[in-house]
């Protein structure tokens, strides 16, 4: 299935693959290309992308982000469902 993603500089905004809920990324943040579904609630910064399974579990438990906290892949021009870490 393919996401759909709209680019608006400097940002792209698609679904997350797992749940749905609208994505915002920014270009400068695509290095990578992994990320997490969770913005911090206090902060308002998305969540660390590297966390294990266990600590996003705990985040999710604790509700203290909002998303759903799944990882995913992003390069620019793909979404993609992937494993923690
Ligand atoms: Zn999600």
């Amino acid at each position: 299935m393919m996401t759909e993603i709209y680019y608006d500089r400097p940002f792209y905004h698609f679904a997350c693959p797992w749940c749905g809920t609208m994505v915002e990324v920014h270009e400068g943040e695509i290095n990578c290309q992994k990320f997490v579904c969770g913005i911090d609630k206090v902060s308002g910064m998305g969540v660390h992308p590297h966390m294990s399974e266990e600590t996003a579990l705990a985040i999710f438990r604790a509700n203290t982000a909002w998303g759903c906290l799944h990882p995913f892949f992003f390069d620019g021009k793909v979404v993609l469902k992937r494993t923690y870490g």
